[in-house]
């Protein structure tokens, strides 16, 4: 079992911060589901680089960033 590395809101963009609606971003194709766990991105960027590589944005010591 996993922990996660830092608290990450179910309304929270875990690449920039963001606090995005989780039922627009599924409505979008903006929520990604990992380790059983779903994230909710801003926008397609965002999404794409977290998929690229989760682990980066889930450690504690990354700081979201606009
Ligand atoms: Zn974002």
């Amino acid at each position: 079992m996993t922990t996660p590395g830092r608290p990450i809101a179910a309304d929270e963009d875990p690449v920039c911060g963001m606090h995005v609606d989780p039922e627009t971003a599924r409505a979008k194709g903006l929520a990604v589901t990992h380790d059983g766990h779903e994230y909710v991105f801003c926008g397609k960027g965002c999404m794409l680089e977290f998929r690229d590589d989760p682990n980066t944005y889930l450690d504690p010591r990354h700081l979201p960033m606009m």
